[in-house]
């Protein structure tokens, strides 16, 4: 089978994500073969660079030896049980190290099977917690401006990119939105701490008034990525643990996208030396291998939830695949490779050369800023440099990088007029130069 074989086929019973279908008409889809390490490759032989870990989620290459082989082992084994008065060794192997890996107050570990879930558990224990504690009316969330946490309603309730949520929103639950410490925001003359410190005051203005409804604040640590790889200086984090201690209200951080390492610590919130009361992760927990979700809670919360049945405290939350022994094998290769390898010691170089090889784009005419929390670095593409007027969504200038990367054997996928990498971590120097030349060119191509 070539590619246009596959994609006749694919076009006639597929709908596929995050798509509109008729772009097919002249936008080609691309079916993959195979992949290995940070390469693609589809029906025809070309190759492309996965610039984007597909999605997020890969960490070690594409059908990396090590994972792939702990998953066959496990599949031998046993491939799933059911995890309600059941359990194995993979969901307990991997529990007592995420318990170990993350801040001493997270004890206790909840599995579900994607990050949209696992947002969704955060969101329904912390509500859940306050009413098992007899606090009532605690049940709104504050999100932050351009806030994305996944697709399901209630996860996308807590979403704050128009893009997905307009067409649903009389579906929604309304959540109370603080301004993002997004540092692109920043006033002339400002630091990224500076935006920090007063979006921290917006915060607590907002908590100030409404406290005595809210169950949870939810963030994207660092940075928040659906939302345009918008970054943020670890203060606000700080603040912001202070603030949810001093009003009373749960912090949910969802390191769905900037854990295992994207952000150059294991997990972002390390970077301002805070807990959250939920830790919710996701993608990168299986090396990108198989969808499975963690959320890390503290014993406060499980112990309000632990009670005579008759009570009627219990989190009875549960999916099919709770705990699947697959999807925890592959965590635990993964967490194997970062326990046994300098992965981010190794990533610190790697970021450095990604940024190496995009600096001259601070110069040019259409690139507002570029940036970059470790192993994330962002290019916003702009009308006009000086005022920093967008280019009007409808150009779709982002998809013209896009394009011209494929046809030029690397998968970049701008976010609207953010182009961006977060490549596995298996990538060479080699490669981030030729994934930033790629870029490069496409973004000449795009703004012409
Ligand atoms: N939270 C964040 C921060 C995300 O980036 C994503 C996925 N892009 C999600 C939640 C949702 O995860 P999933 O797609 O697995 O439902």
């Amino acid at each position: 089978m070539n590619n246009a074989d596959f994609v006749a086929r694919d076009l006639a019973v597929l709908w596929h994500p995050c798509t509109q279908m008729q772009d097919h008409e002249w936008l080609p889809l691309v079916p993959i073969r195979r992949g290995s390490g940070v390469w693609l490759e589809d029906y025809d032989g070309q190759r492309y660079l996965d610039a984007v870990s597909s999605w997020w989620v890969n960490l070690f290459g594409h059908a990396n030896p090590r994972i792939s082989s702990a998953l066959a082992r496990q599949a031998g084994e046993l491939e799933h049980v059911i995890f309600g008065g059941f359990s194995h060794a993979p969901a307990l192997r991997l529990a007592e190290r995420l318990v170990d890996l993350t801040p001493p107050s997270l004890v206790r570990c909840f599995l579900a099977d994607n990050g949209s879930s696992a947002v969704e558990v955060a969101i329904k224990m912390s509500f859940h917690y306050w009413r098992n504690v007899g606090v009532r009316g605690k049940r709104r969330v504050v999100n932050l401006t351009g806030a994305y946490h996944g697709e399901t309603l209630g996860a996308l309730g807590v979403g704050d990119v128009g893009l997905y949520r307009d067409p649903y929103v009389e579906l929604l639950q309304a959540p109370l939105t603080a301004p993002s410490p997004d540092a692109y925001e920043r006033s002339p003359g400002e630091s990224w701490a500076d935006v920090a410190r007063r979006r921290l005051d917006d915060m607590q203005a907002l908590l100030e008034r409404h406290a005595d409804e809210v169950c949870a604040v939810i963030v994207e640590p660092l940075v928040q990525c659906a939302g345009g790889m918008r970054m943020y200086h670890a203060d606000y984090l700080k603040g912001l643990r202070a603030l949810c201690d001093r009003y009373q209200v749960h912090l949910i951080a969802d390191e769905i996208a900037v854990g295992f390492g994207r952000t150059g610590t294991l997990f972002a919130c390390e970077q301002a030396g805070i807990a959250p009361d939920f830790l919710c992760l996701s993608k990168g927990l299986t090396g990108g291998y198989l969808p499975l979700a963690a959320v890390l809670t503290t014993d406060t919360v499980y112990q309000a939830f632990y009670a005579d049945y008759a009570s009627q405290r219990a989190f009875l939350h549960s999916h099919s695949y709770s705990g699947n022994p697959l999807g925890c094998a592959a965590a635990l290769a993964t967490l194997d490779i970062f326990a046994e390898e300098p992965v981010l010691q190794r990533n610190q170089a790697l970021a450095a050369a990604m940024a190496r090889e995009t600096a001259h784009l601070q110069d040019h005419p259409h690139v507002a800023e570029v940036r970059q929390t470790g192993m994330i670095l962002a290019i916003e593409l702009v009308q006009d440099k000086a005022s920093r007027r967008a280019y009007p969504w409808q150009e779709r200038r982002g998809l013209r990088v896009y394009q011209h990367a494929l046809q030029n054997g690397v998968l970049l996928r701008p976010l609207g007029n953010v182009v961006y990498f977060m490549p596995p971590y298996v990538i060479s120097e080699d490669e981030i130069r030729l994934m930033a030349q790629v870029a490069c060119a496409g973004i000449a191509q795009a703004v012409a």
